[in-house]
């Protein structure tokens, strides 16, 4: 139910039709209240994003179903008739063990399930600081890791705080939606009232209604669901009037790192199993991981993190198949140099309404997860993945958060979880 135009006045605003704001305003959907979402892009999904090709869905951005066993969207995903692909993912292995003997595979797993000990033990004891200074000092595998931690953080692991890290719930179980992750968040989104092209620049909270800035005008509303990425609240690109000390302090601690995604095409994919992985280089972090032959598909998605991801989107689109047809022709010979051709490139880092792709906390900053959602006078409340203390960087995090902002409003407004007036309450 797109609307065109925001109405002048409404009870909530959701700013943002990402996971965390579809997820507001179907909790918001029984209240007796009038909602809108206000979207600064034309479509619905923020970061959850599918792109067609030849009537299969490409997701620029989440694709799998983390915690799948436990994943609120799974679950949803099967009740609006989406299939779930429950093949795991091959990200542990290297296929053809090109430059990675079996043994070699099992010392890098057993290197990375030590790392994450110490990383674990640290934690109970309370420490904190940048996970990267539990690295074996010693380590061969040490690029490695933080290679997987360009893909796990969008960040080094000297950017990654060590509480922050060992908070994140995974149960290891990982499903893909076949038509894409954000068709489906586009689908759950589709009949909500989002107004689209309609960036929100200010939020003054001076008054006894909350008055916001919109391109397409002024909105007054009783309660606002801020879901914006925290790149974009850390420079006010959409700022709050007076300010929040606390609040901007708390997104400062909570960047957003970077991973981006490259689809291709290859041609004679039969030569490569389904379903199976590359890594480019063992020796350094800077090199991408080649999900061979997505769900049996003839393709090839490579991922790209932290500063190697930064560093190719500065130099322009081109730079990412440039750089994956190199590390593609060192493992497979040159041949697959015309075997391969890009279908379309993740810009997430230059994406004016994301900035980045997940947020991670820097070392020394693990609580300000809990800080960002702290409500601003009861009528200010913040979502999206990096208030999720479990399941941030992701988009079951970002709906649990958006679904947990709807109960506080609802709260504020005197309502229960499902909308009916409490008892005693005016
Ligand atoms: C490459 C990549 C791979 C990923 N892989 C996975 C994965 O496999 N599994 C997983 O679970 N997660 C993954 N994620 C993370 C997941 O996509 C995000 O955590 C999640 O989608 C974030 O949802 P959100 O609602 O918090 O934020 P967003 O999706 O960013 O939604 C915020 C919305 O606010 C809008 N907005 C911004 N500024 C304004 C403004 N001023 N006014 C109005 N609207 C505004 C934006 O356009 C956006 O639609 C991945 C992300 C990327 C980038």
């Amino acid at each position: 139910m797109p609307a065109t135009r925001p109405p002048s006045f409404v009870d909530v605003a959701i700013i943002g039709a990402g996971a965390a704001g579809v997820a507001a305003a179907r909790a918001l959907g029984g209240a007796p209240l009038d909602v809108v979402v206000l979207e600064a892009r034309d479509r619905i999904g923020g970061r959850a994003h599918t792109v067609d090709m030849d009537g299969s869905g490409l997701d620029m951005g989440c694709g799998w179903l983390h915690s799948a066993d436990e994943n609120v969207l799974a679950a949803l995903a099967e009740d609006e008739g989406f299939s779930l692909d429950r093949t795991p993912p091959p990200w542990r292995s290297q296929a053809f063990n090109h430059e990675m003997s079996p043994d070699d595979q099992a010392a890098f797993g057993e290197s990375f399930a030590a790392f994450e000990d110490r990383v674990a033990e640290a934690a109970r004891r309370g420490e904190e600081g940048p996970a990267a200074a539990l690295f074996d000092p010693d380590g061969r595998w040490n690029g490695r890791i933080d290679a997987i931690s360009g893909a796990l953080n969008g960040a080094r692991f000297a950017e990654v705080s060590i509480r922050d890290y060992d908070a994140y719930r995974d149960t290891g179980v990982n499903w893909r939606v076949v038509d894409g992750y954000g068709r489906l968040v586009e689908h759950l989104g589709s009949s909500r009232p989002v107004v689209f092209d309609c960036p929100v620049s200010r939020i003054d909270r001076s008054g006894p209604t909350l008055r916001l800035d919109t391109a397409r005008g002024r909105v007054e509303a009783r309660a606002v669901i801020l879901t914006v990425p925290t790149s974009l609240l850390a420079t006010e690109t959409i700022r709050i009037d007076p300010p929040v000390p606390d609040l901007l302090e708390a997104v400062s601690g909570l960047p957003l790192g970077l991973a981006s995604k490259l689809h291709m095409t290859v041609a004679g994919a039969d030569d490569f199993p389904p379903d199976s992985q590359l890594w480019g280089r063992r020796d350094t972090a800077d090199t991408a991981g080649y999900h061979l032959r997505p769900f049996g598909r003839p393709m090839i998605e490579a991922y790209f993190g932290a500063d190697l991801a930064w560093g190719l989107e500065r130099e322009g689109e081109a730079a990412f198949f440039a750089f994956a047809a190199d590390e593609l022709a060192a493992l497979l010979g040159f041949g697959i140099r015309r075997r391969i051709a890009p279908v379309a490139t993740s810009l997430w880092g230059a994406d004016p309404w994301a900035r980045g792709a997940y947020s991670h906390a820097l070392p020394g900053h693990a609580d300000d997860r809990a800080r960002l959602k702290i409500p601003i006078e009861n009528r200010i409340f913040l979502a999206g993945e990096a208030t999720s203390e479990i399941f941030y960087g992701t988009a079951h995090g970002a709906w649990i958060e958006g679904e947990r902002a709807a109960r506080e409003a609802l709260t504020a407004f005197g309502l229960d979880g499902f909308g009916r007036q409490r008892e005693g309450e005016p």
